[in-house]
């Protein structure tokens, strides 16, 4: 058998004689090649490549000694199962945390030294206590306060109202939360221990993460 890349597979348009064989295994399956074959009026030679083809593409579903089922109709099916199939933690970035106590000044120059948009403030043993937007410290800085001075535990969103994210999550749900949030981070989080209120900060979801998921996924699906 020949392997054609899932790349290309996923982007042709069926054929006539696929679209047959789709709609015999949606009303026949489990349909063995041979029995496709007969219907058609074709030799399963012929029928071999489309078979092939549909199989990998995911619209079919071989089973040994069982024959072809049915699985799926249309590129839609598969878009959604690679989009449900990615999860947080196989695309979140590394956090970039600070102490309560740090300076809004600190805080400032850590967002411009790490480059992020946002940081996560933590207690000890990296326990959530709170997040800090730019616009957060935008706030301050219009004011007439000491930087230096101002601890960002006073400027930040605390805990319980953080969002957050879990790494088995899938990442859709994450980028819901952050549309829906209006927000432009997710801390990744686990408990510290079982059903423990103080979460672990073990990664970050943003904008950019799920943008570049995006990207990924349109350059597999060959857009
Ligand atoms: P920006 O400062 O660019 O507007 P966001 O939109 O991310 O950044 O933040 C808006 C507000 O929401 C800020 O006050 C910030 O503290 C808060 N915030 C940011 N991330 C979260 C989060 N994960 N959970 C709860 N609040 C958050």
């Amino acid at each position: 058998m020949s392997y054609l890349p899932l790349k290309v597979v996923w982007t042709i348009e069926l054929t006539k004689r696929q679209e047959k064989i789709l709609a015999i295994a949606k009303e026949e399956g489990p349909i063995t090649g041979e029995q496709i074959a007969e219907k058609l009026n074709l030799t399963r030679a012929t029928l071999r490549p489309d078979l092939a083809i549909l199989t990998m593409a995911g619209f079919l579903d071989a089973r040994p000694r069982v024959g072809y089922i049915f699985a799926g109709n249309n590129s839609n099916q598969l878009l959604e199962r690679e989009i449900k199939k990615r999860r947080v933690k196989d695309y979140k970035a590394v956090p970039v945390c600070i102490g309560e106590s740090t300076s809004v000044y600190d805080a400032v120059v850590t967002m411009f030294l790490e480059d992020v948009g946002t940081l996560f403030v933590v207690k000890e043993k990296g326990v959530l206590a709170g997040v800090v937007s730019r616009k957060d410290l935008l706030k301050v800085a219009i004011g007439k306060q000491d930087l230096q001075t101002i601890p960002v535990s006073v400027v930040m969103t605390r805990m319980p109202n953080i969002i957050t994210c879990d790494p088995e999550e899938s990442l859709y749900d994450a980028a819901k939360k952050l549309i829906d949030y209006q927000i432009d981070a997710l801390p990744v989080v686990r408990e510290t221990e079982e059903g423990s209120k103080a979460l672990e900060v073990i990664g970050r979801v943003t904008k950019t993460t799920i943008t570049k998921a995006y990207v990924e996924l349109g350059s597999m699906l060959n857009i």
